[in-house]
């Protein structure tokens, strides 16, 4: 190896060590690293954190999620988290490239509630993007079907302990399919734009899966239903990414 592929080298595997969920740290290696989980975070070549392409067009998860709504919510609510976060990090003079440390330790920030909320809006919805697909629909495969079947009984009952955690979640806030630190699947939710990365949550683990239920998710299309939009998203979930999502957590 020269000298320019290494550095070459180093730059990648640094990069990938920046997107290493510290609950599952200990098992993944670099290559997982370049995989599904990297691409969860985008860093644009200022520094900041960015918006990933939603690699799909606003109206390609028609009928089940309306091309208004994605429009608005990819355009305008998440770039405005994106802004913020990137506002929020400038305000303490401080430049995390790893957002995985800095949402294990987020309870240090508790006087800029700014990088808690739009921190977890920014990346939460990231990851939203990615568990949506025009091809997508059905059901889990593979180790991670089989850990579902484990874990919750079956894909059946799984889906519905997390359409009745997301629909019945009060206010504002979000449902997860989440690998905890002893490696077990669990559902939950949390408030505003809180996840399982947070040292601020109930159930802490490697995201695995996500719904929106803030109502700007849903409201254009579903109104008060919010059941009906939960229901519509198993049409649109993108099992393939969040199987590697799986694997890559177990290693
Ligand atoms: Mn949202």
């Amino acid at each position: 190896m020269n000298k320019r592929e290494f550095l070459k080298t180093s730059a990648i595997l640094g990069a990938g060590t920046l997107i290493v969920p510290s609950v599952a740290s200990s098992c993944m290696n670099s290559s997982a690293a370049n995989g599904a989980t990297a691409s969860l975070v985008t860093m644009g070549d200022d520094g900041k954190f960015a918006q990933a392409e939603l690699g799909y067009a606003f109206d390609a998860l028609e009928p089940h999620i309306d091309a208004r709504t994605m429009e608005l919510h990819y355009g305008k609510h998440h770039a405005g988290y994106t802004r913020k976060f990137n506002a929020a990090l400038e305000h303490e003079d401080f430049h995390p490239t790893d957002i995985y440390q800095l949402f294990a330790s987020v309870s240090n920030f508790g006087s800029n509630a700014g990088i808690r909320n739009n921190g977890g809006g920014y990346f939460n919805h990231s990851l939203y993007w990615k568990f949506m697909s025009p091809d997508g629909g059905g059901e889990a495969t593979g180790k991670l079907a089989e850990a579902i079947n484990e874990d919750f009984g079956s894909f059946a009952q799984f889906k519905e302990l997390f359409s009745a955690t997301a629909a019945s979640h009060f206010g504002s806030g979000w449902g997860w399919l989440l690998l905890d630190a002893e490696g077990k699947l669990q559902v939950s939710s949390t408030p505003n734009q809180d996840n399982p990365l947070m040292d601020v949550v109930d159930i802490q683990g490697t995201p695995l899966l996500n719904i929106d239920v803030w109502e700007h998710a849903y409201y254009l299309n579903y109104q008060n239903m919010r059941k009906s939009y939960v229901e519509a998203y198993w049409n649109v979930i993108d099992w393939n990414f969040v199987g590697a999502l799986y694997e890559e957590a177990v290693g």
